[in-house]
């Protein structure tokens, strides 16, 4: 791509060690964002930054558990003292926590730990984001939803709750910031071929009948994921505001 969409940009992108946020935090890089890699997973996301490196671009590790108010209040701080400002956030980090429980057999710690992974975390970075947004007159921020966020899926209460909060989030705080120039819209992927997936792999045949599933008859790539973020982030979707868009090879079409 010879167009640069991000040069010069500051860009947070969460749960970067791995999958879609790596392939985003190498996307913004590769179109000149420089980046905080933000992770738990120390190892992957030295990698994801190593990787982004080699390719000539600009990036460096935080890490920080998302789910932690005073974690990213310090994410944005270092971002904001490295780079000078922030103009992007990619809020992507979440877990999928354990498979097969109906909401009976959910435990409450199990019910905490997600909510507070996957939802209180979009809530806590927009905070900390959005602050340091205003501060320089505006910016785009991207939620990472599911499908799991637009409509029901079987033994994953927390997850689809936790979802379609993201959701909701997302339009909330978009009204809220749309008119001082910070814009808020989420993404809402079908199945993605990534480590969070990965386990029904050792079952077999599971991982074909899944993918069947999907119209296009295949899971996404992370790539594919990544290059809607990067659109979402960029002056290109600059009317959209607080919207959640499905990228799922038609899984929520049917
Ligand atoms: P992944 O497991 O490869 O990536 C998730 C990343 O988040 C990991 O690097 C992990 O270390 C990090 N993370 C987990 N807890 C964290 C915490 N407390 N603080 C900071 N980082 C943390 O999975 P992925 O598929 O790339 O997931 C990315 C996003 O996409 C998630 O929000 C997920 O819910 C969403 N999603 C994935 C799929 C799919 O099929 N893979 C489908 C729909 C939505």
């Amino acid at each position: 791509m010879d167009r640069k969409r991000f040069e010069g940009k500051s860009i947070v992108v969460t749960g970067a060690a791995t999958g879609i946020g790596r392939a985003a935090a190498i996307a913004f890089a590769s179109e000149g964002g420089r980046v905080a890699v933000v992770d738990v997973n120390e190892n992957e996301a030295q990698h994801t930054v190593s990787l982004i490196e080699k390719n000539g671009g600009e990036a460096f590790f935080l890490r920080v558990d998302v789910s932690s108010n005073a974690e990213t209040e310090a994410m944005v701080a270092k971002t904001v003292e490295r780079y000078g400002r922030l103009d992007v956030a990619f809020n992507n980090a979440a877990i999928s926590g354990p498979p097969e429980f109906t909401l009976v057999d959910t435990d409450e710690k199990v019910w905490d730990k997600i909510i507070d992974i996957d939802l209180k975390s979009v809530f806590l970075c927009m905070k900390h984001e959005i602050r340091a947004m205003l501060n320089t007159g505006g910016g785009a921020i991207v939620n990472t939803a599911s499908v799991a966020g637009l409509v029901g899926l079987r033994n994953r209460p927390a997850y689809v709750a936790a979802k379609h909060g993201v959701v909701g989030l997302t339009r909330a705080a978009a009204l809220e910031y749309a008119a001082s120039r910070v814009r808020i819209n989420a993404i809402c992927p079908g199945g993605i071929d990534t480590a969070m997936i990965a386990d029904i792999k050792q079952v077999p045949g599971m991982w074909e009948a899944a993918a069947a599933k999907h119209p296009i008859a295949r899971f996404g790539k992370p790539e594919e994921i990544a290059s809607a973020a990067l659109f979402l982030a960029s002056a290109e979707s600059g009317f959209m505001v607080g919207h959640p868009m499905t990228v799922d090879g038609g899984v929520t079409v049917q």
